[in-house]
């Protein structure tokens, strides 16, 4: 099951367009009713679930009998697996349209504890097979009559050095709660405890700060709102700084613990070994990355001129250059320059695009207890849905891209696949959305009749670069670095964190950018952390965007056509290689330093026009 989210808009009132989801018009709204016709339909198959699962319980202690046994034993877990996510994604997605709706909520619920217990109740079967001897498993990699399973048998042959015996495995599971308390910890005192003033504007007047405002004030023109909101922010997490200290350096051991007990060199070895990326290509990106900051520098030089800053601050950097274009563009007129940007795609990308609109994937407007954001849910058998909270605006005319590239990528994986290995893994997740969404912005800046069109386009690709591409590389090497530091027996305090993530900053950032005292603490307020080696997926993702729509976008057929056959290729390979037969070899440095050369020609550019 994959659910790609991405919540970086807020939701603002003003913008209503429908009070009640009644009022919208049909082709606005999701067609669930291709998942079940009617509630009843999704209760009947909910009955069938107990069955489904008795069905894979009959094979315990005799799955590695035969390859006939084993392949009976995965179809049906198969069947079980499909049944549970189409029972789930009618569910969330029925939950979704109004979350205050209990019944919608009862059925959320009921499929979510099934669920966990199907998993619990079906969890011997991996470490049953990783029990049986190397050459029987060697044997039935190779057994036709386990063809579409292969890939699964693959991953478990290569995780077995890293299993240990029964007792071992059994006491690393009874520890895996008790061991999950960091994160925990740190979410309930940012969530729940930890109590931020509010932030006074030029004005006076209070602001209201929590996770999602905070974000909105940094956005705001008036600086001393944007100044007095990062102080109070930032000062209110770092009030808590120990405690935050003890909550990752639990989370730290905790991965150390773990690398330890599977027989891995280091934390980041044991992380980057189910994608099969050598530490080399992690600590490569850093590098390529550190080369390239004085693009950053010279970004943050130019935002300081444009702005007519005396000096820049983090609290500045959110501030766009220039101010969103006023243009206002339906929600109609968005979807047909999403069409028109993806034509280099090629007609079959162009047709089922379409099918999105014509068979109602996306649900578009905001109604009153509709969840927040946008995300793309695509499951096997049914389409892969969309939601929005749409704007007419630009903003959310990329995101609209952004989430149709999603949607697209599991469109052509579960075409392609079969199920065992349609579900693209995370660290690909990025490359079709980005790609979606580049390809939106070169067409709209050749399309551009404006100046001020062309430098706003620009300077959302800049917020784009700076985003995803540094920051996530410089939380990677934070990371690297504290879990390093850790298995040097260096301890990890509120000191030498903070210390660690000021050096890291300080470099990112250059000579123009004035390092608040406070800034040393940002780490304490970052969940990625707490996500394992997660974040410079992202920044891999990004670079092999800009890669391919470059290409396509400047009319390379070979490029696409190896493109189209990344989407299609979903679980089936390692991601560096179906990245690299795709043309985008991470190996080297030479990708990245592609994306580079886009944000440099966007600096000339935007620099050019001033
Ligand atoms: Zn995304």
């Amino acid at each position: 099951m994959t659910l790609n989210s991405r919540w970086d808009f807020c939701y603002d009132p003003r913008m209503d367009q429908y009070k009640t989801r009644q009022d919208i018009p049909e082709k606005y709204k999701w067609n669930l009713n291709l998942i079940y016709p009617s509630s009843k339909d999704w209760e009947q198959d909910f009955a069938k679930l107990e069955a489904a699962l008795v069905a894979v319980e009959r094979y315990r202690g005799r799955l590695a009998q035969s390859a006939k046994t084993l392949h009976d034993a995965f179809e049906d877990q198969a069947k079980l697996d499909l049944l549970i996510e189409r029972l789930y994604s009618y569910a969330h997605h029925l939950s979704d349209e109004d979350t205050r709706n209990s019944e919608n909520l009862g059925r959320v619920d009921r499929i979510r504890s099934k669920a966990s217990e199907a998993g619990a109740r079906i969890s011997w079967m991996d470490p049953e097979l990783l029990e049986t001897p190397l050459e029987a498993l060697k044997k039935f990699h190779s057994d036709p009559v386990l063809v579409t399973h292969a890939r699964r048998i693959e991953l478990l042959i290569r995780s077995k050095p890293h299993q240990r015996s029964a007792e071992v495995e059994e006491v690393l599971s009874l520890a895996s709660e008790p061991l999950g308390g960091a994160y925990k910890a740190f979410s309930l005192l940012e969530n729940a405890d930890m109590k931020i003033p509010h932030a006074k504007d030029a004005d006076g007047k209070e602001h209201e700060l929590n996770h999602a405002t905070y974000s909105a004030c940094l956005e705001s023109s008036d600086r001393i709102l944007r100044k007095n909101a990062f102080e109070t922010y930032f000062s209110a997490y770092a009030q808590y700084q120990n405690t935050f200290a003890a909550t990752l350096d639990a989370h730290v051991k905790k991965q150390i613990f773990y690398a330890k007990t599977r027989r891995f060199p280091s934390a980041i070895e044991a992380s980057l070994f189910s994608d099969q990326i050598p530490v080399a290509v992690y600590d490569g990106l850093i590098s390529t990355v550190h080369r390239h900051l004085p693009l950053l520098h010279r970004w943050v030089a130019l935002k300081k001129r444009e702005l007519k800053l005396p000096e820049m601050n983090l609290y500045d950097l959110f501030y766009p250059m220039v101010k969103p274009a006023k243009v206002e563009i339906p929600y109609d007129e968005g979807c047909r320059m999403v069409v028109e940007a993806v034509k280099p795609l090629g007609e079959d990308y162009s047709k089922a695009l379409e099918s999105a609109f014509h068979e109602r994937w996306i649900d578009v407007f905001y109604t009153p207890g509709k969840r927040g954001g946008a995300y793309s849910g695509g499951m096997y058998t049914s389409k892969p849905y969309i939601l929005l909270n749409h704007k007419n605006n630009l903003n959310s005319t990329f995101t609209l891209a952004h989430e149709l590239g999603h949607s697209l990528h599991s469109y052509y994986s579960n075409r392609y696949q079969p199920y065992q290995t349609a579900n693209y893994p995370i660290f690909l997740a990025e490359v079709a959305s980005t790609t979606s969404e580049m390809l939106l912005h070169f067409h709209l800046n050749e399309q551009a009749q404006s100046k001020e069109m062309k430098l706003y386009l620009l300077d959302h690709l800049f917020t784009q670069f700076r985003g995803t591409l540094f920051r996530q590389v410089q939380f990677a090497e934070f990371e690297r670095d504290v879990h390093a530091m850790a298995e040097g027996g260096e301890p990890l305090t509120a000191q030498t964190l903070s210390e660690t993530y000021a050096a890291i900053q300080e470099k990112f950032y250059g000579p123009d950018m004035v390092m608040h005292d406070l800034v040393k603490y940002e780490w304490t307020r970052i969940p990625h952390f707490y996500y394992n080696f997660y974040v410079y997926k992202y920044s891999t993702s990004f670079a092999a965007a800009q890669y391919f729509a470059k290409k396509i976008f400047e009319g390379d057929l070979a490029v696409r056509d190896r493109y189209i056959e990344f989407l299609k290729s979903g679980s089936s390979r390692d991601p560096l290689d179906t990245l690299k037969r795709a043309g985008v070899d991470l190996g080297d440095s030479k990708p990245i330093e592609a994306a580079f050369k886009v944000f440099e020609e966007a600096l000339d550019e935007f620099e050019k026009m001033r």
